[in-house]
């Protein structure tokens, strides 16, 4: 099997001069669950922007699904994104004012895929994460937790095969945190690959292969 992520000598200097990550390889297997580690600062969030095509590397190449990011345009790699990559942060960023079936479907935009077929993916994806009987809840009626499990329904309805996670659990009860996870875990059982920062020493110690990052380098 060939990698679905990798990173060759990739590193990325912010305008301004910080180097914030150095001289990274990387290889990540199709169906591999993986936690990130390592201080503030070390560069994790910075990697998993150059892995989600977010951002591009200032050296080094990333290649997803076999693509050089290099070599692709800008509309191009945002395809790239759209139908393969699956963002969740630890903010959530849900539409406020919008019920857990538009926030979701919202997600599918950019798929050329019609409403209403939005509409029944949304809900899938959010029976799939437990969700389904707050379909029509709005964020601030659902607590931390199912706004996390609204914000992973949005990032897996158009099925990715990458789901990358920032802190997902960094504004969760430790209750809702191990929910969460496990929420992963399932969808990395169904053959997402999944990456996911975190600070919490129990779960990355919890999850198959941990990457430790350290003032930009993996360690
Ligand atoms: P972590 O996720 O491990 O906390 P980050 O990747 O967020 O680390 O940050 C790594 C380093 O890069 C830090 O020193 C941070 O201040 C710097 N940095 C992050 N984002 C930017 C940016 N957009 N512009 C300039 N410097 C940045």
């Amino acid at each position: 099997m060939s990698p679905v992520i990798e990173l060759e000598r990739v590193s990325k200097t912010y305008p301004g001069g910080v180097t914030a990550v150095r001289d990274v390889d990387l290889s990540v297997e199709p169906g591999e669950l993986i936690a990130i580690v390592g201080p503030s600062g070390s560069g994790k969030s910075t990697m998993l922007h150059l892995i989600g095509t977010l951002d591009r590397p200032s050296a080094g190449a990333v290649h997803i699904d076999g693509y050089d990011v290099a070599r692709l345009s800008d509309r191009q790699l945002s395809a790239l994104r759209a139908r393969r990559i699956g963002f969740v942060f630890q903010q959530f960023h849900l539409a406020p004012g919008r019920d857990a079936v538009a926030n979701v479907a919202d997600g599918l935009l950019y798929s050329g895929v019609p409403k209403k077929e939005r509409e029944r993916r949304a809900e899938a994806a959010l029976v799939r994460v437990g969700l389904g009987d707050r379909l029509t809840h709005r964020p601030h009626q659902l607590s931390g937790g199912e706004r996390q499990r609204v914000a992973i329904a949005r990032a897996v309805a158009g099925d990715p095969a990458v789901l990358l996670a920032d802190e997902p659990t960094g504004n969760l009860d430790s209750v809702s945190g191990a929910g969460v996870v496990g929420l992963l875990r399932e969808l990395n059982a169904a053959g997402t690959t999944v990456l996911v920062i975190t600070h919490d020493h129990e779960i990355a110690n919890s999850l198959p292969r941990q990457v430790p990052m350290l003032d930009g380098s993996v360690i």
